[in-house]
């Protein structure tokens, strides 16, 4: 990282300074999730409220990690805290069946156009691992269509392929070659290497991210779901929509509300448990007669789980969809977003750099490597949606000084993209463009761009 930018850094967050000495003893990296780690050290949050997170400085930082995407309504919705308070003093693990588990699935139900059935789990990842198993069960057939650069998750199944680079093979250090094997890579939004590959490979299922590679990187337009739809109910292959990000966050009915499109199954997690840990896998009841004892298919998938469905994160999960259910968090969100990409477009204009913002619903990417038009409406995607241009690294020195430099205006972004929520005011927007200006002038200073 050049000069500059790293001595403000460790000027303004000496207290998470001093704490990334302790975590790396602690954790390989220091971190406890990979995409946490950054150079030369992470900021530590010690509260976060409404649309901020604050460190023991007092920095106020507008925060655009969302929870990773599970705080549509902003951190600490105060109807949140009093459904979880209120819980938390009458038991946190009965150990037993209980009444918010039945409330939290009738949201689930009211607002999934997929969901006849269900099952809790602990994560998304749980939950695609979940659905994959039942696909497996109910077709009798083992191959998996997934897209390249689309995440599920981190179980041995579905990471591969997950993230640049594309185009030259996939290295995937821990997982078997028979694993891997079951996996059948197809590039994003082409039917046709689809439809190819199904009549090859007579898979299990497919699964497609909602929306598109990792948060929409390459986004999936309304008209390559419903052609995925067709050939899938055609083919008679099992169709799964990952959710996890999209799910009640782009829009109440999530993104197969929005695409009139209702997969076979669909996972779910984040916004679903209203900031707490939780997941689902919902889909049709003959799909999810899987996971019970004496169905019809004459086999039954294991599924137990210590705090699957506990009845902390129901009652977070209870309290957030019901204000979810106003459609209000998707609608601001997703507005102050799209302000957001426009404002940004301008400044990288304004201060002649090759950037270009793009992004769909509440989530907006950054690309620091764009020449061409500049875009001429909010649905432009650059590089005519090349998902080899779209979705690669940007060098590790620019990336880590990127996201210090914005911390060091005040906003945390996530890598190369960001999110809003309910709680992200128009000032909070000013101040992220001014961030961006300052940011780019810093990473000039550094010769960084
Ligand atoms: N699917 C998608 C689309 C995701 O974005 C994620 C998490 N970012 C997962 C699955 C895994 O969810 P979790 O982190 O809850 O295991």
């Amino acid at each position: 990282m050049g000069n500059r930018i790293e001595t403000l850094y460790r000027e303004k967050f000496a207290s998470s300074a001093a704490h990334y000495e302790k975590a790396r003893t602690l954790f390989p990296n220091g971190v406890t999730h990979d995409g946490r780690f950054l150079e030369p050290f992470p900021l530590y949050a010690v509260k976060s409220e409404g649309s901020k997170k604050y460190d023991a400085e007092g920095n106020a930082i507008i925060d655009y990690w969302v929870g990773h995407g599970a705080m549509l309504l902003g951190h600490s919705h105060p109807t949140v805290v009093e459904a979880v308070q209120k819980q938390m003093l009458l038991g946190t693990h009965p150990g037993a069946c209980h009444e918010l588990e039945l409330e939290w699935g009738e949201w689930v139900k009211k607002l999934v156009p997929s969901c006849e059935m269900m099952r809790f789990t602990n994560s998304g990842t749980e939950a695609t691992l979940m659905a994959l198993r039942v696909a497996r069960i109910v077709s009798g057939k083992t191959k998996v269509i997934k897209f390249a650069g689309n995440f599920h998750g981190w179980h041995d199944s579905l990471i591969p392929a997950a993230e640049p680079p594309h185009g030259q093979g996939y290295d995937v250090p821990g997982v078997t070659d028979g694993v891997f094997g079951d996996l059948v890579i197809v590039p994003p939004n082409d039917l046709n290497a689809v439809e190819q590959a199904i009549d090859e490979h007579d898979p299990a299922c497919v699964f497609l991210e909602g929306n598109g590679s990792r948060w929409g990187v390459v986004p999936v337009r309304k008209e390559f779901l419903q052609g995925l739809r067709e050939i899938t109910a055609r083919k008679n292959v099992i169709f799964i929509l990952d959710e996890v990000i999209t799910g009640f966050r782009v829009d109440r009915n999530c993104f197969q509300g929005v695409c009139d499109v209702v997969p076979d199954m669909t996972t779910l997690a984040k916004v679903l448990a209203g900031g707490l840990p939780g997941g689902c896998l919902v889909g049709r009841a003959d799909l999810m007669q899987a996971l019970a004892y004496e169905n019809p298919l004459g086999k039954k998938m294991k599924h137990p789980g210590t705090y699957n469905a506990n009845p902390l994160s129901a009652a977070a999960g209870i309290a957030a969809l019901e204000i979810v259910a106003t459609n209000e968090p998707s609608n601001h969100a997703n507005a102050q977003a799209a302000k957001l990409r426009g404002r940004l477009n301008d400044v990288f204009v304004d201060k002649s750099v090759d950037w270009v913002a793009y992004g769909d619903f509440s989530a907006t990417k950054i690309h620091p490597d764009y020449d061409g038009p500049r875009p001429d409406s909010d649905d432009f995607i650059p590089f005519d949606n090349d998902y080899l241009q779209l979705d690669r690294g940007f060098g590790k020195e620019l990336s880590h000084a990127f996201r210090c430099a914005l911390l060091l205006g005040g906003v945390d972004w996530m890598g190369w993209g960001g999110s809003t929520s309910l709680a992200h005011s128009d000032e909070d927007i000013d101040k992220t463009v001014s961030a961006f200006d300052d940011a780019i002038d810093l990473l000039k200073e550094d010769g960084l761009i």
